[in-house]
């Protein structure tokens, strides 16, 4: 797996991962992302749906914590994402 995690195909996280926070955003930052969900284009600085996940890890004999971010250009596809 030499891809970077941004430019990975969006897997659906396993079920050890946990959404911790879904929210409309009206401006996260600039760039642009790709819905995790239809994979269109989605301006992070303008309207968009952010989702926060994560999940616990032992690294080393310490637990630590993954985090993830996934964007969706629409509450439909965050509802399509989640079924
Ligand atoms: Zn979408």
């Amino acid at each position: 797996m030499s891809h970077t995690k941004r430019h990975a195909s969006r897997h659906h996280p396993g079920s050890d991962w946990v959404v911790q926070d879904v929210r409309s955003y009206a401006y996260w930052r600039a760039g642009v992302d790709d819905c995790a969900a239809c994979g269109v284009d989605v301006a992070l600085d303008d309207d968009h749906y952010g989702m926060e996940l994560f999940r616990e890890r032992a690294t080393e004999g310490k637990l630590g914590v993954e985090r993830e971010r996934l964007v969706f250009c629409s509450r439909g596809c965050v509802d399509a994402w989640l079924h």
